[in-house]
């Protein structure tokens, strides 16, 4: 081979390993800024050299993680924002490698984030350390939702259980002759705790669904007039009365798209909360309708014992009950509301409150109409 074709040679094997390095660079680049965990690289300097973008725009997003320039920055920001001190945090700095479980509290929000703290060795040596951060909060949420239930599960249950118990040994008893009367009361307390257990399991079912995302819809269309009509012949005789529907919009409201059956569990829900809820003598729920350019919205206006600005939020929040007291009058689980939100949010809805403390509230529903029916039919 001439001279002139080695150099040229040469230079296209230079020129290849240059591209191919700049494509395993590219490659590696993609992967990190695709990662779902996020990575920082420390160098020897203890200079922060390198975050992706999963540790910029959503692990620390809204903190301006850009302005964490040193590992120390790094670790007295986690500190900063650890909800309670953490001394193994303190002990980053001298580790090589260590794995600690956080728990951050930055806009108001909880964050679980599992670290794993690794050095980073060349072909030349120790080069620095590398982070690697993972979102766990769903996942952690979940174990607290599960051993929550399992509190409220040996709570909530053990009561009718014992109950149901007491009144099947009494009905066993071969030595006595009950009364035909004291015997049908006994056999409803049982029917009542078993509808009670029902209810329970099934709360635990919808919850776990709609976190898992697995809650699956029947959509249909429907009048309004048949979700009110079937959700008030589900309430108690003995307080259906308290409950009035003023039809006066109805007319103009067009058909809902939605689980009949999903829907008219948000609204009893709704409806037994206002009366529950409530210290007066004469309980009142009142429904009205109206129809938005875009949504449908069913008010329930109770005349209770309302609710702070600043609980409107945290009573959608799972387990929460404004008074936890055990002078608390009403039972419940603190669920409803947080199952009634996740249904009409599966809906594309809302559920809206407006309250004052002492004045009643209302609890709206909103439901999308679905685009297609827009300026079409309407409830005959
Ligand atoms: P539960 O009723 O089982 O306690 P919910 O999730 O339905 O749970 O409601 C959460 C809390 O919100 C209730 O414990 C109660 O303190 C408050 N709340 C809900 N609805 C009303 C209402 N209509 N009026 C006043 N307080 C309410």
């Amino acid at each position: 081979m001439k001279e002139s074709e080695v150099q040229f040679a040469m230079m296209n094997k230079g020129k290849f390993n240059f591209e191919e390095d700049k494509d395993q660079h590219a490659r590696l680049n993609a992967v990190l800024k695709s990662m779902s965990e996020g990575i920082i690289l420390v160098d020897n300097n203890k200079n922060i050299v390198y975050q992706n973008e999963f540790v910029t725009s959503h692990l620390f997003r809204g903190i301006g993680s850009d302005s964490l320039r040193t590992e120390v920055d790094l670790i007295a920001f986690i500190q900063k924002v650890s909800v309670s001190k953490n001394n193994k945090v303190d002990e980053l700095l001298q580790s090589e490698d260590i794995t600690l479980k956080l728990t951050l509290e930055f806009e108001n929000q909880l964050k679980y984030i599992m670290l794993n703290k690794f050095s980073v060795y060349s072909e030349t040596g120790f080069i620095g350390n590398g982070y690697l951060l993972r979102d766990i909060t769903k996942e952690e949420e979940i174990d607290q939702l599960k051993s929550n239930l399992i509190t409220i599960a040996s709570h909530e249950f053990k009561t009718p259980i014992t109950s149901i118990r007491g009144s099947v040994e009494t009905l066993m008893r071969q030595d006595a002759d009950w009364e035909e009367d004291f015997k049908v009361e006994l056999l409803q307390g049982i029917h009542e705790d078993i509808l009670h257990l029902q209810d329970l399991i099934s709360v635990w079912f919808d919850i776990k669904k709609i976190e898992m995302g697995t809650m699956s819809l029947n959509k249909g269309y429907f009048p309004i007039s048949q979700l009110i009509s079937n959700t008030l012949d589900q309430l108690p005789r003995e307080i259906g009365n308290k409950v009035r529907y003023d039809q006066s919009n109805s007319s103009q409201i067009p058909l809902l798209y939605g689980d009949k059956k999903r829907l008219q569990q948000v609204l009893l829900n709704l409806i037994m909360n206002g009366l529950v809820h409530n210290d007066l003598p004469e309980k009142q729920v009142l429904l009205t309708v109206e129809a938005g350019p875009h949504d449908v919205f069913i008010h329930v206006k109770d005349n209770g014992i309302g609710i702070s600005k600043e609980l409107c939020k945290k009573i959608f929040d799972r387990f929460y009950r404004v008074d936890n007291s055990p002078q608390r009058k009403t039972g419940g689980t603190g669920l409803g509301l947080s199952i009634c939100l996740g249904l009409m949010k599966e809906h594309n809805g809302d559920i809206l409150v407006e309250s004052e403390p002492g004045k009643g509230s209302i609890f709206t529903m909103k439901l999308p109409i679905n685009e297609e029916d827009l300026g079409g039919i309407y409830e005959s």
